[in-house]
């Protein structure tokens, strides 16, 4: 298994190829780092009230969720507690349907599990015959990013109800909510039927707190005592844990951001048909493209014009796909002028 590779540096142009919130955070999150007190920086950081805070947004109880340094911590720290082979035991199996957001398979491989991968259908529906069928006593943990990335595509909760109802027992089935508030639907309601389920979930995306990095997993407190045992004590910081209690306390703004994402993919998708451009109708703020053999041409091309969108053609089932974030209207609109462009000077 090759490293993951970090996509370059790049801060100086349009960044539309991480899924990031290209609006960023609440005033109100500015407003709270600046009123920090030196002792508040000079003490290690308190969670039990930004726990509180991210509970009662989640609708779960405090004991039921634990803060993380962003979601790829969480998704970390639960690939070492679930995924560590035990000595003289099997290699516990980890069942990643594709195209699947790409961590799952390294952080498998850090923590020594095996790699199970459930190729897409041509529309990238949730695969569930072929991931129930792919489950065997020793599958310990089934990654579902729902919506997915790369693709946006929103599986049904019946999926996930389905997969948790067919794991061995001991096994969990995680469900990676990065992009939920951008679908208005989440399985957070329904753990306290499902103890075998843990949500993950971040303030990356929708609050626009990525460089702060703080996410959350959501579950039942016997599923998330091992996976607190893999986290570092204080591996959120006392800057995240301020900004993510002001970002909840100005839902406004967030939800602010949710309608420009709605209307940027609108604008995205009357492009696409335009230009003769397949896409997926996407739940998430970005949007996976079918650009085919102009793939390179145009990331290339809207690289040179200071756009950074996302070649994805080397994901399972998605050759010759670009994602693109859609964002605050003014960006995608520039974002499409850049495509349009591009294409056209390649016709
Ligand atoms: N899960 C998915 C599906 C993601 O796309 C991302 C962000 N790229 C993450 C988790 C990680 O989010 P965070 O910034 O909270 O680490």
């Amino acid at each position: 298994m090759s490293q993951y590779q970090k996509p370059p540096e790049l801060y100086d142009g349009l960044r539309l190829h991480q899924n990031e919130n290209t609006g960023g955070c609440s005033p109100r999150v500015l407003e709270a780092l600046a009123a920090l007190r030196p002792e508040q920086i000079g003490f290690y950081p308190p969670y039990a009230e930004a726990t509180r805070d991210v509970a009662a947004y989640l609708g779960a109880t405090v004991d039921c969720v634990a803060l993380t340094n962003g979601l790829d911590e969480g998704i970390m720290a639960l690939a070492v507690a679930y995924l560590r082979p035990s000595v003289g035991g099997p290699i516990p199996e980890a069942l990643v349907p594709e195209p699947a957001f790409e961590i799952f398979r390294f952080d498998t491989a850090v923590a020594g599990g095996a790699l199970v991968q459930v190729m897409p259908r041509l529309d990238f529906a949730f695969p569930l015959d072929e991931v129930l069928a792919a489950v065997t006593p020793k599958t310990r943990v089934v990654f579902i990013t729902n919506p997915n990335n790369p693709t946006g595509v929103l599986a049904p909760p019946d999926v996930i109800r389905a997969v948790a109802a067919r794991v061995p027992p001991g096994a969990i089935v995680f469900v990676d909510e990065a992009y939920a508030e951008f679908a208005g639907a989440s399985f957070v309601p329904e753990l306290p039927a499902f103890p075998n389920v843990v949500v993950g979930r971040t303030f990356s995306k929708a609050f626009g707190l990525a460089g702060l990095r703080i996410g959350c997993l959501v579950g039942a407190p016997a599923l998330l005592d091992p996976i607190r045992h893999a986290v570092p004590v204080y591996s959120v910081n006392v800057a995240a844990v301020a900004a993510v209690r002001a970002a909840l306390k100005d839902l406004d703004h967030m939800k602010g951001y949710l309608r420009q994402v709605a209307q940027s993919k609108e604008l995205l998708y009357a492009a696409c048909d335009r230009l003769g451009l397949r896409y997926w109708t996407s739940s998430a703020n970005f949007v996976l493209v079918c650009a085919g053999e102009r793939t390179e041409a145009l990331v290339r091309g809207a690289f040179a014009r200071g756009v950074y969108i996302r070649d994805r053609s080397t994901e399972p089932g998605c050759a010759g796909c670009i994602r693109i974030g859609t964002g605050i209207v003014a960006h995608t609109k520039r974002c499409i002028e850049v495509v349009e462009e591009v294409l056209c000077a390649a016709r």
